[in-house]
Protein backbone atom coordinates (compact mmCIF):
# COMPACT_ATOMS: atom_id res chain seq x y z
CA UNK A 1 0.00 0.00 0.00
CA UNK A 2 1.84 2.70 -0.85
CA UNK A 3 -0.76 5.41 -1.65
CA UNK A 4 -0.72 5.21 -5.62
CA UNK A 5 -4.07 5.91 -6.85
CA UNK A 6 -3.12 6.50 -10.93
CA UNK A 7 -3.83 9.56 -11.88
CA UNK A 8 -0.35 9.91 -13.65
CA UNK A 9 -2.29 7.66 -16.43
CA UNK A 10 -3.83 11.24 -17.07
CA UNK A 11 -0.86 11.76 -19.69
CA UNK A 12 -2.32 7.99 -21.72
CA UNK A 13 -5.90 9.17 -20.83
CA UNK A 14 -5.29 12.78 -22.70
CA UNK A 15 -3.25 11.50 -25.54
CA UNK A 16 -6.10 8.57 -26.53
CA UNK A 17 -8.33 11.34 -26.60
CA UNK A 18 -6.47 13.70 -28.33
CA UNK A 19 -5.54 10.67 -30.81
CA UNK A 20 -8.83 9.72 -31.65
CA UNK A 21 -10.20 13.54 -32.73
CA UNK A 22 -6.64 14.00 -34.74
CA UNK A 23 -5.03 17.37 -34.64
CA UNK A 24 -3.94 19.74 -37.17
CA UNK A 25 -0.83 21.12 -37.29
CA UNK A 26 -0.40 24.17 -40.21
CA UNK A 27 3.29 25.00 -41.47
CA UNK A 28 3.83 27.84 -43.39
CA UNK A 29 6.84 28.58 -46.14
CA UNK A 30 8.05 31.68 -46.73
CA UNK A 31 11.16 32.47 -48.59
CA UNK A 32 12.06 33.09 -52.15
CA UNK A 33 10.60 31.63 -55.34
CA UNK A 34 13.23 29.18 -56.31
CA UNK A 35 14.86 28.70 -52.87
CA UNK A 36 13.20 25.00 -52.54
CA UNK A 37 10.13 25.42 -50.04
CA UNK A 38 8.31 22.87 -51.91
CA UNK A 39 10.68 20.69 -52.15
CA UNK A 40 11.70 20.93 -48.71
CA UNK A 41 7.92 20.19 -47.47
CA UNK A 42 7.46 17.30 -49.91
CA UNK A 43 11.17 15.48 -48.73
CA UNK A 44 10.22 16.18 -44.93
CA UNK A 45 6.72 14.58 -45.42
CA UNK A 46 7.88 12.49 -48.45
CA UNK A 47 4.78 9.12 -48.87
CA UNK A 48 2.64 11.59 -47.08
CA UNK A 49 2.10 13.85 -49.67
CA UNK A 50 2.10 11.50 -52.51
CA UNK A 51 -1.26 12.57 -53.26
CA UNK A 52 -0.98 16.42 -53.19
CA UNK A 53 -2.41 18.46 -55.35
CA UNK A 54 -1.79 21.79 -57.12
CA UNK A 55 2.55 20.77 -57.65
CA UNK A 56 4.42 22.93 -58.57
CA UNK A 57 6.23 22.91 -61.90
CA UNK A 58 10.05 23.17 -62.54
CA UNK A 59 9.06 26.56 -65.04
CA UNK A 60 7.12 28.40 -62.24
CA UNK A 61 6.84 32.02 -62.88
CA UNK A 62 7.56 34.97 -60.74
CA UNK A 63 3.90 36.63 -59.19
CA UNK A 64 2.86 39.80 -59.02
CA UNK A 65 1.32 39.60 -55.41
CA UNK A 66 2.18 37.17 -52.49
CA UNK A 67 -0.73 34.24 -52.82
CA UNK A 68 -1.39 32.49 -49.57
CA UNK A 69 -2.29 29.02 -50.70
CA UNK A 70 -3.12 26.15 -47.80
CA UNK A 71 -3.39 22.90 -48.91
CA UNK A 72 -4.46 20.01 -46.67
CA UNK A 73 -2.93 16.48 -46.28
CA UNK A 74 -5.06 14.15 -43.78
CA UNK A 75 -1.59 11.68 -43.08
CA UNK A 76 -1.36 8.84 -40.98
CA UNK A 77 1.00 6.99 -38.67
CA UNK A 78 0.25 3.93 -35.94
CA UNK A 79 -3.54 5.24 -35.83
CA UNK A 80 -2.08 9.03 -35.14
CA UNK A 81 -3.81 11.20 -37.17
CA UNK A 82 -2.68 14.63 -37.96
CA UNK A 83 -4.47 17.24 -40.93
CA UNK A 84 -1.30 18.76 -42.36
CA UNK A 85 -1.28 22.28 -43.95
CA UNK A 86 1.07 23.54 -46.39
CA UNK A 87 0.63 27.26 -46.43
CA UNK A 88 2.68 28.37 -49.03
CA UNK A 89 3.23 32.04 -50.07
CA UNK A 90 4.43 31.62 -53.23
CA UNK A 91 5.59 35.55 -55.00
CA UNK A 92 7.19 36.87 -51.67
CA UNK A 93 10.34 38.89 -51.86
CA UNK A 94 10.31 38.29 -55.84
CA UNK A 95 9.29 41.81 -56.84
CA UNK A 96 11.91 44.84 -57.66
CA UNK A 97 9.84 46.72 -54.75
CA UNK A 98 9.45 44.28 -52.24
CA UNK A 99 7.91 46.89 -49.63
CA UNK A 100 5.49 45.50 -47.61
CA UNK A 101 5.30 42.52 -49.22
CA UNK A 102 4.96 40.65 -45.73
CA UNK A 103 1.52 42.11 -44.82
CA UNK A 104 -0.25 39.10 -46.91
CA UNK A 105 1.47 37.26 -44.61
CA UNK A 106 0.79 38.80 -41.63
CA UNK A 107 -2.89 39.70 -42.24
CA UNK A 108 -3.35 35.62 -42.97
CA UNK A 109 -1.51 34.80 -39.32
CA UNK A 110 -3.62 37.46 -37.46
CA UNK A 111 -6.74 36.21 -39.74
CA UNK A 112 -6.62 32.82 -38.49
CA UNK A 113 -6.24 33.99 -35.13
CA UNK A 114 -9.36 36.24 -35.59
CA UNK A 115 -11.18 33.24 -37.09
CA UNK A 116 -10.55 31.57 -33.79
CA UNK A 117 -11.48 34.09 -31.51
CA UNK A 118 -14.78 34.48 -32.69
CA UNK A 119 -15.83 30.88 -33.00
CA UNK A 120 -14.27 30.88 -29.34
CA UNK A 121 -15.97 33.88 -28.09
CA UNK A 122 -19.58 32.80 -29.54
CA UNK A 123 -22.12 32.17 -28.11
CA UNK A 124 -23.08 28.70 -29.38
CA UNK A 125 -19.19 28.10 -29.88
CA UNK A 126 -18.29 24.24 -31.13
CA UNK A 127 -16.65 21.65 -28.59
CA UNK A 128 -13.63 21.36 -30.79
CA UNK A 129 -12.50 24.54 -32.52
CA UNK A 130 -11.21 24.20 -36.18
CA UNK A 131 -7.21 25.33 -35.67
CA UNK A 132 -5.92 27.21 -38.64
CA UNK A 133 -3.29 28.75 -36.54
CA UNK A 134 0.04 28.86 -38.29
CA UNK A 135 1.59 26.48 -35.96
CA UNK A 136 5.32 27.00 -37.52
CA UNK A 137 6.29 29.11 -40.08
CA UNK A 138 9.79 28.07 -42.29
CA UNK A 139 11.74 31.13 -43.44
CA UNK A 140 13.93 30.24 -45.73
CA UNK A 141 17.10 32.08 -46.10
CA UNK A 142 19.37 32.50 -49.32
CA UNK A 143 22.50 30.51 -49.20
CA UNK A 144 24.74 34.04 -50.11
CA UNK A 145 27.02 33.07 -47.44
CA UNK A 146 27.02 36.57 -46.39
CA UNK A 147 24.63 37.99 -44.52
CA UNK A 148 20.66 38.66 -44.32
CA UNK A 149 19.32 40.76 -46.78
CA UNK A 150 17.35 43.58 -45.00
CA UNK A 151 14.49 42.46 -46.20
CA UNK A 152 14.72 39.10 -43.99
CA UNK A 153 15.62 41.58 -41.61
CA UNK A 154 12.30 43.61 -41.64
CA UNK A 155 10.29 40.57 -42.50
CA UNK A 156 11.25 38.72 -39.24
CA UNK A 157 10.59 41.45 -37.16
CA UNK A 158 7.17 41.40 -38.14
CA UNK A 159 6.69 37.74 -38.48
CA UNK A 160 8.30 36.52 -34.79
CA UNK A 161 5.71 38.69 -33.00
CA UNK A 162 2.83 36.50 -34.67
CA UNK A 163 4.15 32.85 -34.98
CA UNK A 164 7.10 30.10 -34.13
CA UNK A 165 9.32 31.23 -36.89
CA UNK A 166 12.10 28.77 -37.40
CA UNK A 167 14.53 30.34 -39.97
CA UNK A 168 16.57 27.51 -42.22
CA UNK A 169 19.20 28.35 -44.45
CA UNK A 170 18.18 26.74 -48.06
CA UNK A 171 19.68 24.87 -50.65
CA UNK A 172 23.11 23.95 -48.28
CA UNK A 173 24.78 21.96 -50.58
CA UNK A 174 25.58 25.09 -52.61
CA UNK A 175 28.28 26.27 -49.10
CA UNK A 176 31.00 24.19 -47.66
CA UNK A 177 30.66 23.08 -44.36
CA UNK A 178 32.93 25.63 -43.25
CA UNK A 179 30.93 28.62 -45.22
CA UNK A 180 27.83 27.09 -43.67
CA UNK A 181 29.40 27.21 -40.29
CA UNK A 182 30.44 30.96 -40.45
CA UNK A 183 27.24 31.60 -42.19
CA UNK A 184 25.00 29.71 -39.45
CA UNK A 185 27.29 32.11 -36.59
CA UNK A 186 26.78 35.33 -38.89
CA UNK A 187 22.94 35.03 -38.84
CA UNK A 188 22.74 34.00 -35.22
CA UNK A 189 24.48 37.26 -34.57
CA UNK A 190 22.51 39.21 -36.81
CA UNK A 191 19.26 38.19 -35.07
CA UNK A 192 20.33 38.69 -31.93
CA UNK A 193 21.79 42.12 -33.07
CA UNK A 194 18.18 43.08 -34.06
CA UNK A 195 16.65 41.54 -30.65
CA UNK A 196 14.58 38.72 -33.51
CA UNK A 197 13.17 36.37 -31.41
CA UNK A 198 12.97 32.96 -33.50
CA UNK A 199 11.43 29.87 -31.96
CA UNK A 200 11.82 27.77 -29.86
CA UNK A 201 12.14 30.89 -26.80
CA UNK A 202 13.30 30.91 -23.07
CA UNK A 203 10.62 30.04 -20.28
CA UNK A 204 10.41 31.04 -16.82
CA UNK A 205 9.24 27.26 -16.28
CA UNK A 206 12.27 25.55 -18.31
CA UNK A 207 14.21 22.67 -15.74
CA UNK A 208 17.55 22.13 -16.32
CA UNK A 209 16.91 19.45 -18.81
CA UNK A 210 14.68 21.79 -20.66
CA UNK A 211 17.21 24.46 -20.96
CA UNK A 212 20.02 21.94 -22.39
CA UNK A 213 17.86 20.96 -25.22
CA UNK A 214 17.10 24.34 -26.02
CA UNK A 215 20.59 25.31 -25.86
CA UNK A 216 21.97 22.74 -28.36
CA UNK A 217 18.82 23.63 -30.87
CA UNK A 218 20.05 27.36 -30.32
CA UNK A 219 23.50 25.90 -31.03
CA UNK A 220 22.38 23.72 -34.51
CA UNK A 221 19.83 26.43 -35.56
CA UNK A 222 19.41 28.24 -38.44
CA UNK A 223 19.32 24.46 -39.81
CA UNK A 224 21.08 24.39 -43.18
CA UNK A 225 19.10 21.99 -44.86
CA UNK A 226 18.88 20.23 -48.60
CA UNK A 227 16.16 18.69 -50.05
CA UNK A 228 15.77 16.45 -52.93
CA UNK A 229 12.83 14.46 -54.64
CA UNK A 230 14.90 12.38 -56.14
CA UNK A 231 16.67 9.12 -54.86
CA UNK A 232 19.74 7.05 -55.76
CA UNK A 233 21.62 3.92 -54.85
CA UNK A 234 25.17 3.92 -52.60
CA UNK A 235 26.38 0.80 -51.73
CA UNK A 236 23.35 -0.83 -52.47
CA UNK A 237 21.16 1.34 -50.15
CA UNK A 238 18.35 3.62 -51.30
CA UNK A 239 18.84 7.23 -50.39
CA UNK A 240 17.49 10.60 -50.87
CA UNK A 241 19.45 12.68 -52.39
CA UNK A 242 21.07 15.30 -54.95
CA UNK A 243 23.97 14.43 -57.49
CA UNK A 244 26.94 16.97 -57.80
CA UNK A 245 29.76 16.34 -59.87
CA UNK A 246 31.77 15.34 -57.06
CA UNK A 247 29.16 12.65 -55.88
CA UNK A 248 25.71 12.26 -54.24
CA UNK A 249 24.30 14.27 -51.24
CA UNK A 250 22.53 11.83 -48.62
CA UNK A 251 20.44 14.80 -47.79
CA UNK A 252 19.09 12.08 -44.61
CA UNK A 253 22.88 11.95 -43.61
CA UNK A 254 23.86 14.09 -40.38
CA UNK A 255 27.23 14.58 -41.61
CA UNK A 256 26.25 16.18 -45.43
CA UNK A 257 23.07 18.69 -44.00
CA UNK A 258 21.31 19.24 -40.92
CA UNK A 259 17.78 18.03 -42.51
CA UNK A 260 17.60 14.97 -40.20
CA UNK A 261 17.83 17.26 -37.37
CA UNK A 262 14.79 19.36 -38.92
CA UNK A 263 12.52 17.04 -39.47
CA UNK A 264 12.88 15.65 -36.33
CA UNK A 265 12.64 18.76 -34.35
CA UNK A 266 9.33 19.73 -36.18
CA UNK A 267 8.04 16.13 -35.93
CA UNK A 268 9.81 14.59 -33.35
CA UNK A 269 10.38 16.70 -30.59
CA UNK A 270 8.80 20.28 -31.07
CA UNK A 271 5.44 19.60 -32.91
CA UNK A 272 3.77 19.56 -29.63
CA UNK A 273 5.43 22.52 -28.37
CA UNK A 274 4.90 24.33 -31.84
CA UNK A 275 1.24 23.59 -31.08
CA UNK A 276 1.43 25.15 -27.70
CA UNK A 277 3.36 27.68 -28.20
CA UNK A 278 1.11 28.95 -30.48
CA UNK A 279 -1.84 28.71 -28.60
CA UNK A 280 -0.35 30.23 -25.20
CA UNK A 281 1.97 32.36 -26.66
CA UNK A 282 1.20 34.19 -29.93
CA UNK A 283 -2.70 33.40 -29.69
CA UNK A 284 -2.98 35.17 -26.40
CA UNK A 285 -1.10 38.14 -27.28
CA UNK A 286 -3.53 38.30 -29.99
CA UNK A 287 -6.27 37.71 -27.87
CA UNK A 288 -5.48 39.88 -25.40
CA UNK A 289 -5.12 43.24 -27.68
CA UNK A 290 -8.17 42.11 -29.53
CA UNK A 291 -10.17 41.97 -26.07
CA UNK A 292 -8.94 45.42 -25.06
CA UNK A 293 -10.16 47.13 -28.49
CA UNK A 294 -14.01 48.60 -28.13
CA UNK A 295 -16.37 47.11 -30.02
CA UNK A 296 -17.35 48.09 -33.28
P1 LIG B 1 10.31 27.00 -54.22
O1 LIG B 1 10.03 27.97 -55.31
O2 LIG B 1 10.92 27.69 -53.05
O3 LIG B 1 9.13 26.17 -53.84
O4 LIG B 1 11.45 26.00 -54.77
P2 LIG B 1 11.31 24.54 -55.37
O5 LIG B 1 11.11 23.54 -54.29
O6 LIG B 1 10.33 24.56 -56.47
O7 LIG B 1 12.79 24.31 -55.94
C1 LIG B 1 13.35 25.12 -56.95
C2 LIG B 1 14.51 24.40 -57.63
O8 LIG B 1 15.59 24.21 -56.71
C3 LIG B 1 14.15 22.99 -58.14
O9 LIG B 1 14.83 22.78 -59.36
C4 LIG B 1 14.71 22.06 -57.08
O10 LIG B 1 15.08 20.81 -57.59
C5 LIG B 1 15.94 22.83 -56.60
N1 LIG B 1 16.23 22.55 -55.19
C6 LIG B 1 15.36 22.34 -54.18
N2 LIG B 1 15.99 22.13 -53.02
C7 LIG B 1 17.32 22.18 -53.29
C8 LIG B 1 18.50 22.03 -52.51
O11 LIG B 1 18.46 21.80 -51.28
N3 LIG B 1 19.70 22.16 -53.15
C9 LIG B 1 19.78 22.42 -54.47
N4 LIG B 1 20.99 22.53 -55.02
N5 LIG B 1 18.70 22.59 -55.25
C10 LIG B 1 17.48 22.46 -54.68
MG1 LIG C 1 7.13 26.28 -54.39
Amino acid sequence: LNGYVGFDTITQQIQRKFLKRGFNFNIMLVGQTGLGKSTMVNTIFSAHLIDSKGRKSATETPRQTVEITPVSHLVEENNVKMRLTIIDTPGYGDQVNNDRCWEPIIKYITDQHQAYLQRETSPTRERFIPDTRVHCCLFFISPSGHSLKPLDIEVLRHLTQVANVVPVIAKADSLTPEERNAFKRRIKDELNYHKINVYPYHSEEDDESDRSLLHSIKDLTPFSVVGSEATFTVNGQTVRGRRHRWGIINVEDETHCDFVYLRNFLTRTHLSDLLETTAHIHYETYRASAMRQPLP
